[in-house]
This record gives C-alpha cells, structure tokens and sequence, in this order.
C-alpha cells in the first residue's frame, strides 16, 4: 500500500514537506517515494497530502498503478478536447515539416 511518483514529476518540491512519513525524498531524475513508509496518509489526513498538491496530472500513482490525478482532473479539459487538440498539434507539426523539407 503505497504511492508511486513516476517520470512526469517535475522536481517542485511540492510534495515533499508535506508528507507525514518522511516518505518523499529528493532522486535523480525525479522525486521518489519509498513504498516502506507511504501510508496513503491513512490515519493522518483525509486526502493524501503528495497528490492534494502536485500539480501534474498523472505524476502519483497509486497502488493499483493509476493515475491519482487523471490527465484532465487538475485542468478540467476533457481527454477527447486533448486528443483533438494533439491531433491538430502534431498535424500542424508535420505540415511546417513538410514544407521545411519541400
Ligand atoms: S500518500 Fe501520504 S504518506 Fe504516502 S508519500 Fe504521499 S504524502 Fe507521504
Ligand atoms: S509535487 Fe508532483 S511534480 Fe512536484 S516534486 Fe512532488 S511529485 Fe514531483
């Protein structure tokens, strides 16, 4: 029963003072938490206290290896507007190749 902070993390610090357990240290290339300590924060608070302030999506997983910040939760936008949006992006991307190479 423990969180997992994977490679989307972007070293903010965020989380670290604020976890009970001491659990958050500093890693390279990216924080960790170490599974030994991690409660969830069960019996301290009632949300845990890494993934209440990350402010990217997808950075913690939980311990089914889910995203405990969903692409899509902190910022509201839908995942279908993100897929459409990435499909225009990398469609414009490859247009400005094209003619770069033309
Ligand atoms: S879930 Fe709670 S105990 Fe586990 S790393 Fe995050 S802040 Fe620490
Ligand atoms: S708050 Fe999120 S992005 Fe910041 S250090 Fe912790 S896991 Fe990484």
């Amino acid at each position: 029963m423990a969180f997992e902070i994977i490679e989307t993390c972007v070293n903010c610090y965020a989380c670290e003072p604020l976890c009970p357990n001491q659990a958050i240290y500093q890693a390279s290339p990216h924080f960790l938490i170490n599974p030994d300590k991690c409660t969830e924060c069960i019996g301290d608070y009632m949300d845990a206290q890494c993934t209440s302030i990350c402010p990217i999506e997808g950075a913690i997983l939980d311990d089914l290896g889910n995203p405990v910040n969903p692409i899509g939760s902190l910022t509201g936008i839908p995942m279908e507007l993100l897929a459409q949006y990435q499909t225009a992006l990398d469609a414009t991307y490859q247009a400005a190749l094209d003619a770069k190479t033309a």
